[in-house]
């Protein structure tokens, strides 16, 4: 299987490198330290970790491969969900009934853990609040999202339905069937908020290695030495944090996901008017088919999306084609659409057989969060700063979900190929749905229109 850290060295251009901040150009690790902690990663889930834990106290070492944010964290989209990718229901059984709320109500809560650190840490990452649609292309999407949106209610929690007219005039799409909206939810420049983190993690005396690859762990009596090609750090305590770009540093941790690739584009410039017609209700919006669809407009009116593309090997570039045309088919009112190919890249994520993120404790003092499966702005800062508190004392009772025995998935050298058959398979059925909503469409506004 094609392995994500042979991807180029340097961070690809994105829609947000240009407004991402200074690189932290941190030196390599050069010598052997002692610490409290160490945690492997400079994503979105290390920073957190860092901060966090030095924030407590606790002296931080974080070693990063590359540089800060050259991972999913500096590739993603921003958008800050504030929903469970799980239903109620589904989390319970997957967490049990203690955690499995626990969890969908910390992922309703992620926007506020990121959105309060960008504003404590003076963060400067295009905070863009708003909320998020999700919207219905399918009948049973609108099922679904209604259930959810009533289960949330009868709890006393913020949740709307928007019908298939209030659901156009928000998103500025005419295409879809209903839509729910998340108001707590946003969008950030995500290489911005890692790398903001990582510096505050810096003002409260951690240490940033760039360019550090952690080449082994051992045990030192009770500590674990972790060393690099030039230098070791040893502490009680390790944090792994490096989703889909794990690598082999803890045996069978890389065989417990599948990395997927994912590809993004944005627009040229839109004019003003109309800019103002594309997504006037929210941050960002998503719809629930299966292979993922995210947008959101930029700061310079530029639409930043999800395109279609081999979910393995190394990025020979999507099928623009097909990405376009979703896109038209979204927003008819932007035909022809252009893209800026300048800003085209794309990046792991970590794909997990139960479809969510994961907790483990490898050994004693050794712990890992990985799993994203695509949700992981928020997450990732919710699951970093528990490993942070958990590192620092926090009984693993209080954690959002419980560590889990670490599974290796099965007929491993396949999963590429298994993952490639059931992408697929999702796609063939998003677009019999997409077909039916057509149908249904051309019905309501008549031949030709
Ligand atoms: C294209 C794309 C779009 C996405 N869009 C969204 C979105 O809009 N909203 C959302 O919530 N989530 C989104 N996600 C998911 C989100 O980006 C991830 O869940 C999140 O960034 C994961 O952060 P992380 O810190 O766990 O991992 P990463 O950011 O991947 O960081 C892992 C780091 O570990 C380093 N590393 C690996 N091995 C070692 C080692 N041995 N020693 C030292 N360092 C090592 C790597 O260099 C890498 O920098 C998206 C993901 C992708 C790829």
């Amino acid at each position: 299987m094609y392995d994500p850290n042979s991807d180029p060295r340097n961070l690809p251009n994105t829609a947000f490198t240009a407004r991402g901040g200074s690189p932290l150009d941190s030196l390599p690790l050069a010598t052997d330290l002692e610490a409290d902690l160490v945690v492997v990663g400079g994503g979105v889930t290390g920073c957190s970790a860092a901060l966090h834990a030095a924030e407590g106290g606790a002296r931080v070492v974080l070693l990063e491969a590359n540089a800060i944010g050259w991972g999913a964290t500096g590739r993603n989209a921003g958008h800050v969900a504030p929903a469970s990718k799980l239903s109620l229901e589904e989390a319970v059984t997957r967490y049990g009934p203690v955690h499995g709320r626990r969890f969908n109500d910390a992922c309703e809560a992620g926007p506020d853990l990121v959105f309060g650190l960008i504003e404590r840490h003076g963060i400067e990452a295009e905070l863009k609040r708003g909320g998020v649609i999700v919207a219905a292309h399918s009948q049973a999407a609108v099922e679904e999202l209604r259930h959810r949106v009533e289960v949330m209610r009868a709890e006393g929690k913020p949740a709307h339905w928007f019908d298939r007219e209030e659901a156009a005039r928000r998103t500025g799409s005419p295409l879809y069937r209903g839509a729910t909206w998340a108001k707590r939810g946003g969008a950030i420049n995500p290489l911005a908020y890692a790398r903001g983190m990582a510096r505050a993690a810096t003002a409260r005396g951690a240490r940033v290695f760039e360019h550090s690859r952690a080449e082994g762990i051992v045990r030192q009596g009770r500590a674990w030495r972790v060393s690099t090609a030039s230098g070791s750090v040893t502490a009680p305590k390790v944090i792994i944090a490096t989703n889909a770009h794990t690598d082999g540093l803890w045996s069978g941790l890389r065989r417990s996901i599948v990395p997927a690739r994912s590809y993004h584009f944005v627009t040229e410039p839109l004019p003003d008017e109309l800019a103002r017609t594309v997504l006037p209700g929210a941050a960002v919006m998503t719809d629930r088919r299966r292979l993922l669809i995210g947008l959101r407009l930029t700061a310079d009116n530029r639409i930043h999306f999800n395109g279609y593309g081999p979910i393995n090997g190394p990025d020979t570039g999507s099928d623009i084609a097909r990405t376009v045309a979703r896109l038209e088919e979204i927003f008819p009112q932007l035909r022809p659409v252009k893209l800026d190919m300048s800003a085209a890249w794309s990046g792991w994520m970590a794909m997990s057989a139960a479809g969510t993120w994961k907790l483990h404790r490898l050994a004693d003092g050794v712990t890992a969060a990985l799993g994203c499966n695509g949700r992981g702005v928020a997450m990732g800062s919710f699951f970093g700063r528990d490993l942070a508190l958990h590192a620092l004392g926090t009984p693993e009772a209080d954690l959002t979900i419980p560590f889990e025995r670490l599974l290796k998935i099965p007929f491993y050298p396949l999963a590429a190929l298994i993952a490639r058959f059931e992408l697929a398979r999702r796609d063939r059925l998003d677009k019999a749905e997409m077909e039916a909503l057509r149908r249904d469409n051309a019905a309501r506004t008549g031949p030709g229109a």
